[in-house]
């Protein structure tokens, strides 16, 4: 389905996870404007990019940059962490906007900040996912940007439910907005390890079937929770057909006072945008291949990340075994561990010779760690 789905240009969503200060905010946008990210513009309703930038790269062309984002007030689960620069920082977003000629998206969750952006000249605001979830408050953001010239874009409410983003949509769509976009950011399911916020490829493709003309984005930061994923997951998103990406990048993501462990530097956004592949329709058994290997390059990230989790757990059975000077080998728990394998397992012989040495490995590997 990815193919008919593929629409041009892509939209990307960049900037900081939250504004830390005067100082963080311009060093991440002269990064990425040094780095070459345009400035494009991107009329949403037709999707045609008006006023390009000056580069010849077509990657830059076909990618340009439309938005800057930022987090000025952070909704954030442990009230300990850092909760955006506030109110303070929409001055400094005006000057950027001024200096740099980016478009300026910021996060909103009340009506009252709704209006600060407004006075600010902020061009799009988003919804957060736990912002989402409340029918209530997406109302009252929904009178209030009413009558505005703001781009509105709806992340996916937490938990799995596409009724709550549509429904919120709707509001905006009532409202009288005319650019809305949905973003895909993931959702909260218990035992994720891979993900921070796992993927649910069919939701989104879902209200795209419901509401066709609403561009999609994947938020890549939030679903990956790392920057290794980063790109497996963008690319995922291309093949199903969304409209671009948003990530939060930073000039130094070390010292980011929020989620400095999923924030790129400018280079490896451009990099990230630059080697991501669109298949053609031309050959079509070339496509196949192509979509089929990123789903095999997806599980074989998750095999890949749970098989060290699951090392990482031998550990502390032995730490645990050790103290308490409870023998290593254990055949009762390993006969459970082998039949849960063979209960979940493809039945025909060649499979069941590999899943044999492959737990003979497994179990010789761990009581290896455990000594
Ligand atoms: C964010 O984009 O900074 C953010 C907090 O996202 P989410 O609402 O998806 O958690
Ligand atoms: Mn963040």
């Amino acid at each position: 389905m990815y193919s008919n789905l593929l629409r041009e240009p892509k939209i990307v969503v960049a900037g900081p996870c939250a504004a830390e200060s005067k100082e963080q905010l311009f060093a991440v946008a002269k990064t990425m404007s040094e780095i070459g990210i345009g400035d494009f513009t991107i009329d949403l309703n037709n999707h045609s990019v008006s006023e390009g930038n000056t580069s010849s790269s077509p990657a830059e062309k076909f990618w340009g940059f439309h938005f800057f984002r930022v987090g000025v007030w952070k909704a954030r689960t442990n009230p300990a962490d850092f909760q955006g620069a506030g109110d303070e920082a929409l001055t400094w977003l005006k000057e950027i906007k001024k200096q740099f000629g980016f478009k300026i998206c910021v996060e909103v969750a009340s009506a009252e900040q709704v209006q600060l952006c407004i006075e600010h000249d902020i061009d799009a605001v988003w919804i957060g996912a736990r912002t989402t979830v409340n029918p209530f408050v997406v109302q009252e953001i929904a009178d209030a940007v009413q009558d505005s010239l703001l781009s509105v874009f709806v992340k996916n409410p937490i938990n799995p439910d596409i009724n709550l983003w549509l429904g919120a949509i709707k509001r905006f769509q009532n409202a009288g907005i005319k650019n809305i976009m949905a973003i895909h950011r993931g959702f909260s399911v218990e035992n994720e390890n891979v993900y921070r916020n796992a993927p649910c490829w069919e939701i989104p493709v879902t209200l795209h079937i419901k509401l066709p003309s609403i561009p999609i984005l994947c938020d890549i930061s939030h679903i990956a929770g790392s920057v290794e994923l980063q790109q497996m997951v963008a690319q995922t998103a291309m093949n199903y057909g969304f409209e671009g990406l948003m990530m939060e990048v930073h000039h130094n993501p070390q010292e980011a006072l929020s989620d400095s462990q999923q924030q790129l530097t400018p280079s490896q956004a451009i990099h990230l945008l630059e080697t991501l592949v669109f298949p053609t329709s031309k050959n079509e058994a070339e496509n196949a291949l192509f979509f089929q290997r990123n789903l095999i390059k997806s599980i074989d990230i998750q095999l890949s990340k749970l098989l060290s989790k699951r090392m990482e757990m031998v550990d502390e059975i032995a730490a645990i075994k050790a103290k308490h000077e409870i023998p290593l080998l254990q055949p009762t728990q390993w006969k459970k561990v082998v039949e849960i394998y063979k209960e979940n397992s493809l039945k025909d012989d060649h499979y069941q010779q590999f899943l044999d040495d492959f737990l003979l490995l497994l179990h010789k590997t761990s009581l290896k760690r455990q000594e």
